[in-house]
């Protein structure tokens, strides 16, 4: 969930690839096409005051292009493997979806959604490289404000996800939540601090993030605890720290839920009564 730059392609290019096929069609978008133009450039414009959710919705473009006709326009457009896919999969710079951060993306989001934001059905910096389960989470209603928009915000630059290391039905289990209140200290504005609040819900990545995090923790439990009861306690600690230097250079994302879940193991390791926190863990449950 870092920033990403607004894909390079334009409506009119995408329009222009269809020209052709176009033709042979009927309604004839070609006079729409100045609309979608001058939507595209108010579409940028509010991205980087941060106002998309101002935005007001156009369904009929024309006497003979509405929804239903520019959710056609967008299936011929941007099918597997075209072009115009392309494009927007590769300005993403990640294969990674930019909504969750965890999976890779496999469908394309409209932000603002086609079937009430006609004007935007094929306009490219509408369109969100995302995972299958994040789209069908944002299937329906208009979360411009809710959301987080990997073009025009940067939702990195200061710390706001933590985990938590806990003994729960004596199995070690990672919690996942935002809080802006540690460990830096720095206070967000309310708004952004409610959207990133909004996101975390919208998209249940508590949940999401916890899964992984608990899936790692049973594979990879029997290993640390052996070295822990073998006396390398530091070494385990060592290679966490490694670990996060890597994932911290390679994301540059201080939010990279990986690196926030080895940083918890760090944190659990370092605690003073630590000893006594490990040996109340049930380790024949992770055999
Ligand atoms: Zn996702």
């Amino acid at each position: 969930m870092k920033r990403h730059q607004v894909p390079h392609l334009s409506v009119k290019e995408v329009f222009k690839s269809q020209r052709v096929k176009l033709k042979k069609k009927s309604p004839d978008y070609l006079h729409v096409l100045p609309t979608l133009e001058a939507q595209e450039s108010a579409y940028i414009e509010a991205g980087n005051h941060h106002e998309l959710n101002t935005i007001k919705a156009i369904q009929k473009l024309s006497d003979d292009i509405g929804v239903k006709e520019m959710k056609d326009l967008y299936t011929s457009s941007f099918k597997g493997g075209s072009h115009n896919r392309d494009c927007i999969l590769d300005s993403a710079q990640t294969r990674i979806c930019l909504y969750c951060g965890r999976r890779d993306y496999s469908d394309l989001d409209h932000f603002l959604p086609k079937s009430i934001f006609a004007q935007f059905a094929i306009t490219p910096a509408n369109l969100i490289p995302v995972c299958h389960q994040c789209n069908v989470k944002k299937s329906t209603g208009i979360f411009a404000e809710q959301i987080v928009n990997p073009y025009f915000e940067d939702i990195n630059r200061i710390p706001w996800l933590v985990c938590n290391m806990k003994i729960i039905d004596n199995r070690l289990s990672a919690q996942f939540m935002v809080d802006f209140r540690w460990p830096n200290r720095v206070i967000p504005s309310s708004e952004f601090e409610d959207k990133i609040r909004k996101h975390f819900s919208l998209f249940k990545l508590a949940s999401d993030y916890g899964l992984w995090a608990n899936e790692q923790i049973s594979a990879y439990m029997p290993g640390w605890n052996a070295q822990i009861k073998g006396g390398n306690l530091e070494g385990l600690v060592a290679n966490f720290k490694y670990e996060i230097r890597i994932l911290g250079e390679k994301e540059s994302n201080q939010n990279n839920y990986d690196k926030v879940f080895k940083e918890a193991l760090v944190k659990m390791l370092e605690k003073p009564n630590f000893n006594e926190f490990w040996q109340s863990i049930d380790m024949n449950g992770y055999k």
